[in-house]
């Protein structure tokens, strides 16, 4: 029966730094002579309650907690919510709707292991860096029984099947927040939720397995996170018209690569210290220190992590997605590769800085693990095929294009591996092809990043956060608002930002940031410099864009300004990896390196026909790293449209990973990154619950005590609406369907339901 009621989670808008703060302030009249307490500001940005002692003219004598008196200006208080309203469970309860009283509302909650808060529609998690008892199956019994009422990941997933299962709509959960915020952790809860519930089959304990294996891989210790996913996962959990789990699907994104002085995938660092004792003689494996791409960071280790134990337990994990144990074996020695790859060196051969691969154990040792002839190896590592007119020449390779060619390599084997690894799984977990509209889709993806020097990572980072956002506004906001214009009720605009220029200043082409990167990527001349150049030709026109001293732009983002760097953003977009290397490797005998190789070459622009070694210099044709993030995170977005959202916004208390600490300065940052303020404001000001004439008076019409006149939907609709006294401001009559603000039809379902 509840299939005729529609209610629609309200407005996401992004708003400018400079608009949001006008539109911040709370529009509640407000005055300290009413008021006991306020928000004072103390000089170190952090807010403190202070009583109100006395107020004359425009100035008010205040006491903080502290015992200080202060005599401040009246409009340097912010209104203070009364006592009863502490720590409310929604952001929404709160009389004053303002950064202050949002901040302690949460730590309110938050001192006291209560880390989920709902602002309107959307759950807000703040990370509380220690375990905290509100997980494991009594939680999600009684959250399924709906025993426990407060906000939780179990709380949105469960309304994500309802939703599923009534409207046969896909679902999705969208999970963003900064590195360290908790996103995937998040993620796993929701997991653990869905496997609960929708669990009998098996493949539950399949597709939670998948979380171990895809973090090993994907996952690094970084400055700001020991755990930190360096990829975008989309997976996608199908359930039978029963609600049974049927099989899953994974998506991943990736653009990170691991920076110098951050530890590299765990992967590396299980292998080196978990492989059993006789794969470690099959790949002649040495110590994670006697690797020089380890060495790089000088960190070996995780606190509190044991690497031996976390292989063990990604090799059960594969056994379990139903990886074989050959191609385990053939993983681990992709992995083993890819370390010895790293130690090969080369010695200089003429006086032209040309080099040659050294015979060493590191060229031996990958030689045998991809199972490739020695001196092919040799020469693809010191050497590169060129077409130059009608001839084909070999041209020979410097020391640091021949470090940057080994290098390209390992990346790309990794790289694939990865792919290969997710496909696997897929193929494990896989559905039919017929989509069900029974899915729920959890989408763990980096949130936006805005560091002191910004490089191409936070490039494609910012920009996939962008697109995000224009799918929060299109879901939130946007259809929102048509929907009320379209029903001609009165309901005063609520005016946000647009991100879509943004969006054109990225994607436009040919004069877009993709497209002028791509096209300086190939020039052979084209340097970072040449490239920030045109950028300014081309786009100091554009209202988001603005050229910088140096090498350096600036793209005003929904979420702030951020200047980037255009030092090496040419070279990170350039795909480094020589033909050669992709001809090496379709030549080897082992499995994997074949299909890389096939896999590489699907992935270029236009099919490279015939001999290899003939199409020459194809490395314009390979597509580029920006171009191929972008197609990715299409899919991605393609995938999304389709579906519910329900949002989950992950916020880092503090940078220290620490469970005590809580700054006010970090905290409000975020929230004002993903517009949580601007989600309540306007979800109080909208009327997310709607109905049309017709299933209204049909559902509720048999409580009417009294005869109406006419029997017309309309009629019977509104002489509902006076019998139970439902205030004028509560509902607007539409053309086609009465809008509520949020609670009006409680009163309703409950007579209906004792009816
Ligand atoms: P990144 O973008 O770098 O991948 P993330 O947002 O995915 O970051 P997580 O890896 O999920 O961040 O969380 C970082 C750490 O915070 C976890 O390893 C864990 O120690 C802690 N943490 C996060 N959420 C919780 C939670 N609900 N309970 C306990 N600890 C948590
Ligand atoms: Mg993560």
């Amino acid at each position: 029966a509840d299939e005729d009621l529609e209610t629609v989670p309200l407005s996401f808008p992004s708003i400018s730094m400079s608009s949001r703060e006008r539109r911040w302030s709370d529009t509640t009249p407000y005055s300290s002579k009413k008021k006991l307490q306020s928000w004072f500001q103390l000089p170190n940005g952090n807010w403190e309650l202070g009583k109100i002692i006395s107020t004359s003219g425009n100035e008010s004598i205040i006491s903080l907690s502290d015992g200080k008196v202060l005599k401040v200006k009246e409009e340097s208080l912010v209104p203070a919510n009364p006592d009863i309203l502490d720590g409310v469970d929604d952001l929404m309860q709160l009389s004053y709707l303002n950064e202050p009283s949002v901040l302690y509302n949460l730590q309110y909650r938050y001192n006291q292991n209560m880390i989920y808060t709902k602002a309107g529609p959307v759950l807000v998690a703040i990370n509380p860096f220690k375990k905290v008892p509100l997980y494991g199956n009594d939680y999600i019994e009684a959250y399924k029984r709906k025993a426990i009422e407060s906000p939780h990941v179990y709380a949105i997933t469960d309304t994500a099947i309802r939703e599923m299962i009534r409207d046969e709509v896909n679902q999705s959960i969208i999970i963003s927040g900064e590195s360290g915020a908790g996103k995937t952790e998040t993620a796993k809860i929701a997991m653990q939720y869905l496997a609960a519930l929708g669990g009998g089959s098996g493949i539950e304990y399949e597709i939670l397995k998948t979380n171990p294996i895809l973090e090993a891989f994907g996952n690094a210790k970084t400055l700001r996170n020991d755990n930190s996913s360096r990829f975008g996962k989309l997976i996608e959990i199908h359930f039978s018209e029963t609600g049974k789990i049927s099989g899953a699907n994974i998506q991943t994104c990736r653009v990170v690569q691991c920076n110098e002085g951050e530890r590299s995938y765990h992967i590396f660092y299980q292998l080196c210290a978990g492989a059993p004792p006789s794969l470690r003689g099959k790949l002649n494996l040495q110590n994670a220190e006697d690797y020089k791409y380890l060495r790089q960071s000088n960190c070996y280790s995780i606190a509190g992590i044991n690497d031996a134990e976390e292989f063990r337990t990604v090799m059960e994990a594969l056994d379990v997605v139903h990886i074989g144990k050959e191609d385990q074996e053939n993983v681990f020695a992709m992995l083993a590769a890819v370390l010895w790859l790293g130690n090969i060196s080369f010695t200089v051969i003429d006086n032209e800085n040309h080099v040659q691969a050294v015979e060493d154990e590191g060229l031996l040792h990958v030689a045998k693990l991809i199972g490739c002839d020695i001196e092919d190896l040799k020469l693809t590592l010191s050497t590169r095929k060129m077409k130059v007119g009608n001839d084909n020449i070999v041209q020979k390779l410097t020391l640091s294009q021949a470090i940057d060619a080994r290098d390209a390599l390992a990346k790309s084997i990794y790289a694939c591996l990865f792919d290969w690894l997710v496909e696997q799984i897929n193929k494990s977990l896989a559905v039919g092809k017929r989509r069900t509209g029974r899915s729920i889709s959890i989408l763990d993806i980096y949130g936006f990043e805005s560091f002191n020097r910004n490089s191409f990572e936070q490039f494609c980072i910012n920009y996939a956060n962008e697109r995000l956002q224009q799918h929060f506004n299109r879901h939130l906001f946007k259809l929102e608002q048509e929907e009320y214009i379209q029903d001609g009720i009165d309901w005063a605009k609520v005016e946000f930002e647009d991100n879509q220029d943004c969006l054109n200043l990225f994607e436009k082409r040919p004069l877009g940031l993709l497209s002028l990167l791509d096209e300086e990527s190939t020039f052979p001349n084209g340097t970072d410099l040449t490239f920030a150049n045109k950028l300014k030709q081309h786009l100091n026109s554009n209202s988001c864009f603005k050229g910088e001293r140096d090498q350096a732009f600036t793209v005003h983002h929904y979420a702030g300004q951020v200047t980037y760097d255009t030092t090496g953003f040419l070279e990170k977009n350039r795909d480094l990896l020589h033909l050669d290397s992709i001809q090496l490797l379709s030549s080897c005998t082992c499995p994997l390196p074949q299909i890389f190789a096939c896999h590489m070459l699907t992935q270029s622009d236009k099919p490279v026909v015939g001999p290899l070694h003939k199409s020459g210099g194809a490395d314009s044709q390979k597509l580029s790293v920006a171009t191929k993030f972008k197609g990715q995170l299409f899919l991605l977005m393609q995938r999304l449209e389709s579906t519910t959202p329900h949002f989950i916004r992950c916020i880092k208390p503090n940078n220290l990973q620490s469970p005590e600490s809580y700054e006010q300065g970090l905290v409000l940052q975020q929230l004002r990154c993903c517009g949580v303020l601007e989600v309540v404001r306007i979800s109080r000001s909208g009327f997310p619950t709607r109905m049309s004439h017709q299933k209204f008076a049909r559902r509720y019409g048999f409580l009417l005590l009294d005869n109406v006149a006419s029997q017309d939907p309309l009629s019977v609709s509104v002489a509902i609406l006076h019998q139970f006294n439902i205030l004028p401001d509560m509902y607007q009559v539409g053309y086609t369907k009465l809008f509520f603000r949020t609670g009006q039809i409680g009163v309703l379902e409950d007579t209906r339901n004792r009816t």
